[in-house]
C-alpha cells in the first residue's frame, strides 16, 4: 500500500497543495512533505488531503486518477 503526502507550502511553478506517493520525483522536498500515511489508493489519500487544504490536487504523474486539473 502505498504511503502518500500533500506538500505544505506552494512551491514556484506548481499548485499550492498537490498529493503525491511518497518517492514521486514530482513531489515537495523534504521539509515541505507532509506525511498522509499509507492508503490503497489516491482516493482515500486525496480525502484526508483536503481535510487539511481544501484545494488539494492529485499529482498528474503520480495520482492521474486524483488529478482534477
Ligand atoms: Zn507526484
Amino acid at each position: 500500500m502505498p504511503r502518500y503526502c500533500v506538500n505544505k507550502n506552494a512551491q514556484s511553478g506548481t499548485r499550492d497543495h498537490e498529493v503525491h506517493v511518497w518517492d514521486c520525483e514530482h513531489g515537495p522536498d523534504e521539509w515541505n512533505k507532509l506525511d498522509l500515511g499509507n492508503f490503497p489508493s489516491c482516493h482515500g489519500a486525496m480525502a484526508k488531503a483536503k481535510l487539511l487544504y481544501p484545494t488539494a490536487d492529485g499529482c498528474y504523474y503520480c495520482s492521474r486518477e486524483c488529478h482534477t486539473s
